[in-house]
């Protein structure tokens, strides 16, 4: 989010001095302590002080330092600051660049808040969107022109033996929503680069697409055999990210392999419904948080305005009724 710092700039007025010469009149009195004034004082905006009384009490001082402020200077809640003090001391400090923020800001979910200028000279992870920049993420690394920062460096699943376990975990979660007839193995292949998933899928403008399952099969009269599938992902994805993907790719294998004829429109909608159901089952984290968010504000047909049309069904009636009658659709 795009934020911008409000601060007002003002100038002091400083008292001029004077000699009071009307020694005999005494009508002069000091506007702070209300006595007579006799010799030395300083007047300021049409009222008297003594010397003393304006240094210790009307004088304008810096909240910061305690100093005398002359010239211009910072008003913020209230307090007054000289810009030096303003700056260095008051003003939030950029989570990137550690310098102080004066104009326009970002702020992350994460609370990390930076100048919105470094966004054009660092990329966002892909899992989490912070910056990818020393300060807030350790640094990061890039493959196939993807970015993925130090802290999601430490949970992105690469592993055959982490994705199996995966596998089992996710099948035997959506068996007990009521999703059965799932083949025990499913090949699942890790792909490093975008448009190498987009080129297997052969999907058009498929811009967020991060996994693809492919079916195979032959036909002898009307019967199926030789059913097979194959799921490729994206590889270096955060455990989380990575299950929410699987998570679809295996409702797309629920579809095909029982022969579920979803209307076209609302079978990404509903192979998301598989996504929300991980990131749900994490409800503490910033992760799930801005993925389902980007779900529910995803303005593509399918993708988007197909999942929340099914996940409105899904809210008011439950799994088993919901996969009972999908064909109805
Ligand atoms: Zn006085
Ligand atoms: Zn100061
Ligand atoms: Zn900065
Ligand atoms: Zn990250
Ligand atoms: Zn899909």
């Amino acid at each position: 989010m795009l934020n911008h710092k409000r601060y007002l700039v003002v100038t002091a007025i400083s008292g001029f001095f004077f000699l009071n010469t009307f020694l005999i009149s005494a009508s002069l009195k000091c506007q702070f302590c209300k006595k007579n004034i006799n010799g030395r004082y300083i007047t300021q905006n049409k009222s008297a002080y003594h010397e003393q009384c304006y240094k210790d009490h009307i004088q304008l001082r810096c909240d910061h330092c305690k100093k005398v402020i002359n010239g211009k200077y910072n008003i913020n809640d209230k307090e007054n600051y000289h810009q030096h003090c303003y700056r260095d001391f008051i003003l939030e400090k950029c989570d990137v660049c550690l310098n102080p923020i004066e104009n326009e800001y970002v702020k992350d979910v994460w609370g990390n808040i930076y100048h919105n200028y470094h966004r054009s000279s660092m990329p966002l992870c892909e899992s989490c969107n912070r910056l990818i920049s020393k300060n807030l993420t350790d640094g990061g690394y890039s493959i196939k022109n993807r970015s993925i920062c130090n802290i999601c460096r430490n949970h992105v699943i690469n592993d055959k033996e982490d994705i199996q376990k995966i596998f089992y975990g996710l099948r035997k979660e959506l068996l007990e929503l009521g999703m059965s007839n799932i083949p025990k193995n499913i090949p699942v292949i890790l792909i490093d680069s975008k448009e190498e998933l987009y080129r297997i899928s052969n999907i058009p403008a498929s811009d967020g697409l991060q996994g693809y399952t492919k079916y195979n099969y032959q036909t002898i009269g009307r019967k199926k055999i030789n059913e097979n599938f194959t799921i490729y992902i994206l590889s270096n994805l955060h455990r989380l990210n990575f299950r929410a993907v699987l998570a679809h790719e295996i409702l797309h294998v629920y579809l095909f392999n029982n022969d579920i004829s979803l209307k076209k429109s609302l079978i990404e909608g509903f192979c998301n419904l598989g996504s929300k159901f991980v990131y749900n089952s994490a409800p503490e984290s910033k992760i799930s948080e801005l993925k389902l968010e980007s779900m529910f504000i995803n303005n593509h047909p399918e993708y988007g305005r197909g999942f929340r049309i099914m996940d409105a069904e899904l809210e008011r009636k439950g799994w088993a009724v919901l996969l009972k009658n999908l064909e109805n659709y």
